[in-house]
């Protein structure tokens, strides 16, 4: 049992010291290939500018599975901490909705977003939140197709005390065989692979942690092709943001 757990802990330092090391040569790549485009070391081809961008989204999504592999490690260890403030839900679904709209319009999905009237605000640590509702929104884009329809819904929830935050897309759904598995670390769906879409299956997993921390709930409603929607609460703060 001793034996395991420490197996376990040398496990999760290895791949914690493994995404840390990795993150300051993917840094001095990007640096460069910035460099590069910028046309610092001289004129660059078109075709030149085409695969330097694709350098470019390669680096950044070994950036994202590498800060990944280290939430869920310090998630697991218990060393993520919250800086709770109260923060109104709708702002930061705004927020992450408007950086996501190159690639919803590149899908030419249509977005919505409906807000309770009064809904009180909540109490979360609003970096953690708006990785919570990013997570969320990208996986409805990503398992979503051309000319879906994206909703996101906040109103307040059965649960006394909690806002509740529901996305929903009209995407590939998931199968009810694949919905309890859906959280656990490095799961990804058959829809998922059938889509063509990239991804290493930690983003709900941390998701999942993240709300947890918050004190809130997560779960889902899926149909097979029909789309999914994923709830989430929030705790209600006293106060006003400043
Ligand atoms: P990733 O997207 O990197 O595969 P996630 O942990 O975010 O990892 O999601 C796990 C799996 O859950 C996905 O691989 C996919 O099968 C399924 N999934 C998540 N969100 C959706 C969604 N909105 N629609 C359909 N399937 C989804």
């Amino acid at each position: 049992m001793a034996e395991s757990r420490r197996g376990r802990r040398l496990k999760s330092m290895f791949v914690s010291i493994a995404a840390h090391e990795l993150r300051s040569p993917l840094a001095s790549i990007t640096g460069y290939v910035e460099m590069l485009l910028d046309g610092m070391f001289g004129v660059v081809s078109d075709k030149q500018t085409e695969i330097l961008h694709i350098v470019e989204s390669g680096v950044q999504r070994l950036l994202s599975i590498s800060s990944n592999l280290l939430d869920a490690t310090r998630l697991e260890a218990g060393r993520v901490e919250l800086v709770l403030v109260p923060a109104h839900l709708s702002r930061l679904v705004r927020a992450v909705a408007t950086e996501m709209m190159p690639q919803m319009e590149a899908r030419e999905q249509q977005f919505t977003l409906d807000v309770a009237p009064d809904l009180p605000p909540v109490l979360c640590d609003r970096t953690r939140a708006t990785q919570i509702i990013g997570n969320l929104l990208g996986n409805a884009v990503k398992y979503t197709g051309h000319h879906g329809r994206i909703t996101v819904s906040l109103t307040l929830a059965a649960e006394s005390g909690f806002v509740q935050m529901a996305v929903s897309d009209n995407g590939v759904g998931i199968p009810e065989s694949d919905q309890g598995r859906i959280f656990n670390r490095f799961f990804r769906g058959e829809n998922a692979h059938l889509t063509g879409e990239t991804g290493a299956g930690l983003g709900l997993h941390i998701t999942r942690g993240l709300v947890e921390l918050h004190s809130g709930h997560i779960w889902l409603q899926s149909q097979l092709g029909q789309g999914s929607t994923f709830f989430v609460t929030f705790p209600i703060a006293d106060e006003e943001p400043t």
